[in-house]
């Protein structure tokens, strides 16, 4: 049973007269508790396609499945209302509110999923203790740096356990000590059974995962799942020249 499909996905954008296309017919089903890394080169699409899988942005073409529910035409507030309970959201901008500190941030969705705040903040300090930025707990993530603000943000997107966990480009910032730390929390996670969909430039992440898509000029040119060893990639490429 897929948990997020798209079916002829397409977006375009107007810019300044312009008209971008950054999505062109994708067709992707993600399984249960798969684990999918999405590369390719900047501008191909990826942001553009993992806004429109979480209901941040709608389609100009195609539909969105989270599991046997169409959701490309839902109203803003039962797409707010699907998000929390079920996705979890990495954004490649982090979009952590300064007005908060590091800690309050990853508690928010828990006290909105209707947490009591002792059990928030105990949550939210065993996350931010397993990315190793607990140390900045009451800091305003403003005076994070890139790499701590965006362990911060997939604490935050981790917080409420979400069946489907998407994350843009989550280790970009990160140098490897800080990278391993996300890596294993991400394999923990796909250990609990939670889908996961990354967006990532790195090879490291494309590794663990247990597919590759690759995305050219707003296309799906390949996609790929890796054999039960693991150590032979097995990309079925389907007209892409990387
Ligand atoms: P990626 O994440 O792979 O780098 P994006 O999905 O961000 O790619 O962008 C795909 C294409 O759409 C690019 O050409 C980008 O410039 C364009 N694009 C993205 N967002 C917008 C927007 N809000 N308005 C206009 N063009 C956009
Ligand atoms: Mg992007």
């Amino acid at each position: 049973m897929p948990v997020l499909a798209a079916r002829a996905l397409a977006k375009t954008y107007q810019s300044g007269g312009a008209q971008v296309r950054a999505l062109d017919g994708v067709d992707l089903t993600v399984e249960r508790g798969e684990f999918v890394a999405i590369m390719g080169p900047s501008g191909c699409g990826k942001s553009t396609l993992l806004n429109l899988l979480a209901g941040f942005d709608r389609p100009s073409a195609g539909e969105v499945w989270l599991g046997e529910q169409r959701i490309d035409g839902l109203s803003e507030a039962d797409l707010a209302r699907l998000r929390r309970r079920r996705i979890g959201f990495v954004f490649q901008f982090f979009n952590l509110l300064p007005a908060l500190s590091v800690a309050e941030n990853v508690e928010l969705p828990l006290l909105l999923a209707g947490q009591r705040r002792r059990a928030a903040r105990r949550a939210a300090i065993g996350l931010l203790t397993e990315l190793g930025v607990e140390e900045r707990r009451d800091a305003s993530p403003a005076l994070l740096s890139g790499g701590q603000q965006q362990r911060v943000a997939l604490a935050r997107a981790m917080a409420n356990s979400p069946d489907i966990v998407l994350a843009d480009e989550p280790t970009g910032n990160l140098d490897s000590a800080a990278a391993r730390g996300v890596l294993e929390l991400l394999a923990g996670a796909r250990r609990r059974g939670q889908t996961l969909l990354l967006v990532t430039h790195d090879a490291r992440v494309a590794a663990a995962a247990d597919r590759v898509v690759r995305l050219r000029d707003g296309r799906i040119v390949a996609d790929g799942r890796l054999g039960p060893a693991r150590s032979v990639p097995n990309l079925v490429d389907v007209g892409g020249d990387e």
